[in-house]
């Protein structure tokens, strides 16, 4: 008997765990469920382009209409990043559509001037691979360019500048003193492609946010120039607008030089200088804008270049490719479109060109060479022929 009931109370036991354990299983699997239900989906980050040499991925830049200085993260509250300027130059600019072809300029050479801008310590990379500088990008893509030109040794501002602008690579030179433009009795010793413009009887104009171009103002510029090395990027563009408007020019160069100013204060590629690219990319839309506004972009040749890159900090060490390296884009009549060019360019180059787009005759002894590639035939045999032969 006492058997018998501890044998059915031995079941009723096991039969009540087992219910409990079925019990428990069905709850845990619901709560489980009901929790997995209302966890949020997966966080999915937003693809990061990550430019070569930069091991974390950079945060992801918004551009403007909706660009915040103050809403952006870490610690750009401390800096005072310029806001873009609104100009109503241009409603369409010609060079900025990607998906639609836009006007292939007529082919009438030589062209009528010639814009040279430096966009101080610009590194290719934050123009091909962020998105930055979309404007850039698409002057490049729809003209002719290289990520891989580089610039003097080395690579400073002072030496920089002067190569671009004289045609002389730094051992012809020899200013590799980035301060010389504080000593008012230094002077050029070589001739710079404005004093050639002006013996040629054409019209020069200089803006630069940069002490350093008044080296080369002093070294013979006679129609125009705008240096104050406060000079933001937005503020020099209206200027040049507002320049452009009232006046024609043949050889105009302008200097923004915010981009730099960010790099040694927070790092070349850091999202404090891709904010102020950005700007600067705004700024040089609105100068082309100006242009095309006025009727007179299908007969300018501009070229597009910075006088070095930058890592981490600072620039100078030539010796490192991030330092030497820079972008260097062609864009007008007799452009080729969408060609990425083989041959070597140096920032020397540039003189070279603009003076090859001037009419003027390339001196013999001039270090910088014409970078022919970028022309369409018959422009470009033209251009070969003008290379004096050494
Ligand atoms: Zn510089």
């Amino acid at each position: 008997m006492h058997g018998d009931i501890r044998l059915r109370s031995k079941k009723a036991l096991s039969i009540a765990m087992g219910v409990t354990f079925i019990l428990l299983t069905f709850f845990l699997f619901v709560i489980l469920s009901t929790g997995c239900k209302t966890r949020p989906p997966k966080y999915t980050e937003t693809p990061v382009i990550i430019p070569p040499g930069i091991s974390k991925p950079l945060p992801t830049l918004t551009l403007e209409p909706s660009i915040s200085p103050t809403k952006t993260a870490t610690s750009t509250e401390q800096i005072q990043l310029p806001t873009r300027t609104q100009t109503p130059y241009p409603k369409t600019p010609t060079l900025t559509a990607t998906d639609t072809p836009t006007e292939v300029l007529a082919c009438i050479w030589p062209p009528q001037r010639v814009l040279i801008i430096s966009v101080d310590s610009l590194r290719p990379d934050a123009v091909r691979d962020t998105t930055a500088a979309p404007f850039l990008l698409n002057f490049a893509r729809q003209g002719s360019y290289t990520w891989n030109a580089q610039t003097t040794m080395p690579s400073i501002t002072m030496t920089g500048h002067l190569s671009m602008l004289s045609g002389y690579d730094a051992t012809t030179h020899g200013v590799i003193n980035n301060k010389i433009w504080q000593t008012p009795e230094a002077v050029v010793e070589i001739p710079t492609i404005f004093q050639r413009a002006n013996e040629a009887n054409l019209t020069t104009a200089l803006f630069s946010g940069k002490g350093h171009l008044l080296y080369i103002e002093r070294a013979g510029f006679q129609d125009f120039s705008y240096v104050d090395k406060a000079a933001k990027d937005a503020e020099i563009a209206e200027r040049v607008v507002d320049y452009i408007i009232n006046n024609d020019f043949n050889l105009m160069f302008i200097n923004l030089a915010n981009v730099d100013k960010t790099g040694h204060a927070y790092g070349w590629m850091s999202n404090e200088q891709l904010l102020t690219i950005s700007i600067a990319d705004s700024a040089v839309q609105t100068i082309v804008g100006a242009l095309e506004a006025k009727g007179i972009l299908a007969s300018t040749l501009i070229i597009i270049n910075s006088d070095h890159g930058g890592t981490g900090i600072s620039h100078g060490d030539a010796h490192i490719p991030t330092n030497r390296t820079i972008p260097w884009m062609i864009n007008g009549p007799c452009v080729k479109p969408g060609y990425q060019v083989q041959q070597d360019v140096n920032v020397f180059d540039t003189a070279a060109m603009a003076l090859w787009g001037l009419g003027i005759e390339i001196p013999a002894d001039l270090d910088g060479k014409l970078v022919c590639d970028v022309f369409q035939t018959p422009v470009s045999n033209q251009c070969l022929e003008a290379q004096p032969k050494k």
